[in-house]
């Protein structure tokens, strides 16, 4: 399969790079080879990408993918494992003096998402490709992707991430295909033989340009493509009110606002802020996505009905959910179908997946913002929801409550999810306790109104990504003992479970493990230039910091092993080293003030010689896929403990288990399913139930105060929080003291911390049996193959999309 030979690659290579940079390669810069490297790879990609496109056969399905983010990460590593060439590559580099890794740490990230929903979607994109389906990405090439954290003082500083800068050597400008997507304006009704004709004036285009990148599947010849659409000014608009009504400011500030729609990516992640900005970004690349879905429908069919037999659109979360009113009206208005018509085509092409049950996070627009920037687009949401609420009042005769709950407009806001469910043919959680709380919970009316709709799907990661590309060690050990099928049926990887108490398995998982400390001990010595212990346990938590993802949890164990150790107490703590990386959104306080206490008792701790032997704490600056990469191939505990019931899924729990990491865990998300795969002495939980937590907030029979009360180990911790030794700025705590006391602790932490302890314990005494530890770390390895990305879509072929 392989199309390339070393000698043909390096004269390919040398060809490219005079080509590119007009001189011999052997004096160029590692940015310089890197573009060289990066073009003629494209190149390679280029020659199957064609053969994909004319491969499509017309009958057959295609799958467009809309996500606002996509977390991509690095791409020539990846797509060089999947082409296959990547051995042939790296020998023929290193023949020409050239060490690959180095030019592929050249590479910018593509970080356009925040985090668990982006890099789904990266996962996703890379698994249609390796399954053969025909799947297109469709998003926003935002111009600043997800900001660039930097830690100074201890404090969260943002910079924004110029990942453009440099020259990206994937995307490829298709300036032929704009489309024009409108804005603002008036609608005129008028009839034409008692038909409604409506015509969309005065608005303001706003032209929309698609980048494509390539997405190679794993040695099967398919390169799909995604496509990130581009704002920009409509040139003749632009001149037109530059130059001859000499309007130029007028125009200059035409063309700031429409580069504005895809100037930056919103840092949100699980909150929504409610922007017009993000409302216009959000019509911005589906009207786009979805006018050039048609046009590209119609070149090879003539019929119009035939819609949702030939093409599958997927929204992720309810962030494209104008897909719906989208499609509606090109169907309505520019196909000329009835509007029963064209809501069977909608509803039966579209599927959306929700991701967070979070109230602060459901997506909701206020009608008169909504309005006066998409009218039309009202006008057909307004119909969809009076069509709707008919249908509600036959079923529930007298209910008004239930029906304006339910109502996709009520309290004079338009609300997404409902927008969502109405519109689309399938819903799907993405784990199955979250779905069940989607069912019996969150959304039991509309499971009870449109319960065939209903789905799970639990989430999944490629394992291409994160575990052969971070770590061919571990990979070619399962390879040499259970041979290479796993590789395209990951589910196989159950078979390592037969080598998992052979001793030579268990020797190399240690010896593998030890490496990828050190590798990592290493990065940090360079970029931080803290020493830590490879002997010792390394503990990670790496995600977004939010609330509920309970980092301090997490914070309030060290602080209680440092006490312990201090008061002579800590002969059973196994030396420990709490890793954490990861970025609070700049408008949430409580997150960034975590940070400051993580990196507070870092310093308290770090510098203490009384521990210095038994602990260490270290965050990590600007946590994103190429860190994770490091992190977590070298991780041995993942921490997973948010409150039950509001992680939906989680995905770094797969990524860490992949890598032979125990996962402490919290009964939340994906955390069951992985705990139904290793089975309980292999994993460790503890914690309140989703149940439990769901009875609490109902009842309000929690106080934090009793639990103050009823632990010394808390009291003394949280009078640690106000002690200058901790922090010179009292008032840096105060938020977190206000969110444990006065809003009485909405996440549990504090009734949570004992059994947390527990089982922190239980981790020490597991960890003393080295060969028991690995053999559970080869468990948890050996029962990933099911959290593999490929399983997942492997099921939204099956039971969603149907092709
Ligand atoms: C996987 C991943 C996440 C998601 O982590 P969770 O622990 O599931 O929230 C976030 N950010 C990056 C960079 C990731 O790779």
């Amino acid at each position: 399969m392989t199309f390339i030979n070393k000698e043909d690659f390096k004269r390919d290579f040398k060809n490219k790079y005079l080509q590119i940079h007009g001189e011999e390669y052997t004096s160029g810069t590692l940015e310089e080879k890197y573009v060289a490297l990066g073009f003629l790879v494209r190149e390679y990609i280029t020659k199957q990408w064609i053969e994909t496109k004319k491969s499509y056969d017309k009958d057959k399905k295609q799958v467009y993918y809309f996500s606002m983010e996509f977390l991509l990460g690095k791409l020539l590593s990846t797509s060089l494992i999947n082409l296959g060439i990547r051995e042939c590559l790296k020998e023929g580099l290193k023949e020409l003096n050239i060490d690959l890794e180095e030019l592929e740490e050249v590479e910018e990230d593509q970080g356009l998402g925040n985090g668990g929903l982006g890099r789904l979607a990266a996962c996703f994109l890379d698994s249609m490709a390796s399954v053969n389906i025909i799947g297109n990405g469709c998003g926003i090439r935002y111009k600043y992707g997800f900001f660039r954290q930097k830690i100074v003082d201890g404090y969260q500083v943002e910079m924004p991430d110029h990942w453009l800068k440099g020259r990206n050597v994937w995307e490829i400008k298709k300036s032929n295909k704009g489309i024009i997507v409108k804005f603002g304006g008036k609608v005129k009704v008028d009839s034409d033989n008692g038909r409604l004709i409506f015509t969309h004036i005065n608005y303001e285009p706003v032209l929309a340009i698609p980048y494509d990148t390539p997405i190679v599947g794993y040695k099967n010849g398919i390169v799909n493509t995604l496509r990130l659409w581009s704002a920009e000014p409509l040139n003749n608009e632009f001149d037109y009110l530059a130059f001859s009504r000499g309007e130029y400011l007028k125009a200059i500030e035409y063309k700031n606002s429409v580069e504005a729609i895809s100037q930056v990516l919103y840092p949100d992640d699980n909150y929504l802020e409610g922007r017009v900005l993000r409302l216009k970004q959000q019509y911005f690349f589906v009207s786009a996505g979805i006018q050039s879905i048609i046009r590209h429908f119609k070149k090879n069919n003539n019929d119009i009905k035939e819609l949702n037999n030939k093409i599958a659109i997927h929204i992720n979360d309810t962030h494209p959910s104008l897909a719906i009113p989208e499609l509606m009206r090109i169907l309505l208005d520019e196909e000329g179908l009835s509007f029963e018509e064209a809501f069977y085509i909608t509803e039966n092409t579209i599927s959306y997946t929700n991701h967070t049950i979070m109230k602060e996070a459901l997506e909701k627009w206020p009608v008169d913002m909504f309005k006066s920037i998409l009218p039309r687009i009202y006008m057909i949401i307004e119909e969809l929801n009076e069509r709707f609420c008919k249908k509600l009042w036959d079923k529930y005769y007298g209910e008004w409550d239930k029906i304006s709950r339910m109502a996709i407009i009520s309290n004079s806001n338009i609300h997404m999810a409902h927008l969502a469910i109405v519109g689309s043919h399938s819903v799907n959680g993405v784990a199955k306790l979250h779905t069940e709380i989607l069912k019996k919970e969150e959304m039991k009316e509309f499971h009870k109104f449109y319960n065939e709709k209903f789905n799970n799907k639990t989430n999944g990661i490629t394992h291409r990504r994160w575990l052969m590309k971070i770590n061919p060690s571990l990979t070619r050990v399962i390879n040499e003992s259970i041979g290479e099928e796993w590789i395209k049926e990951p589910e196989r990887l159950i078979d390592f479970k037969d080598y998992v108490k052979d001793k030579d398995i268990i020797n190399s998982l240690k010896v593998i493990k030890l490496k990828n400390k050190i590798a990592l001990s290493n990065f940090i010595k360079e970029s931080m230039n803290i020493d830590i212990d490879p002997r010792s346990i390394f503990d990670t938590q790496v995600k977004r910091i939010h609330g509920y993802k309970r980092q301090l949890l997490n914070v309030f164990n060290i602080l209680d092993s440092y006490n312990r150790i201090i008061n002579g107490q800590g002969e059973d703590i196994h030396p420990r080293t709490f890793i954490f990386g990861g970025k609070a959104a700049p408008g949430y306080l409580f997150a960034k003030k975590i940070i400051k206490l993580i990196n507070s008792v870092a310093y308290v701790v770090n510098n203490d010689k009384r521990v210095s032997d038994k602990i260490k704490v270290v965050f990590l600056e600007n946590y994103r896929v190429s860190l994770g990469e490091i992190i977590i191939p070298a991780s041995e505990v993942s921490e997973q403990i948010s409150t039950a019931s509001k992680e939906a899924s989680g995905t770094s729990n797969m990524k860490f288990m992949m890598n032979g990491a125990l996962t402490i865990a919290t009964l939340d998300g994906a955390n069951i399913e992985i705990l139904d795969r290793v089975g309980k002495e292999n994993i460790i939980t503890f914690g309140l139930s989703a149940k439990e937590v769901i009875e609490y907030y109902k009842t309000g029979n929690y106080n934090s105060r009793d639990e103050i009360n009823k632990d010394n180990r808390i009291k003394i911790i949280i009078d640690q929080l106000s002690n200058p030794k901790f922090n010179k700025d009292f008032s840096d705590f105060q938020v977190i003291y206000h969110n444990l006391i006065t809003a009485n602790d909405e996440f549990f932490v504090l009734k949570d911390f004992n059994e947390y302890i527990k089982a922190q314990d239980t981790i020490n005494s597991l960890y003393k049996d080295e060969n028991r530890w690995n053999e559970i770390s080869g468990v948890n390895i050996a029962s990933s193959g099911f959290f593999s990305s490929d399983r997942t879509i492997n099921q939204y072929k099956e039971d969603v999309w149907k092709v």
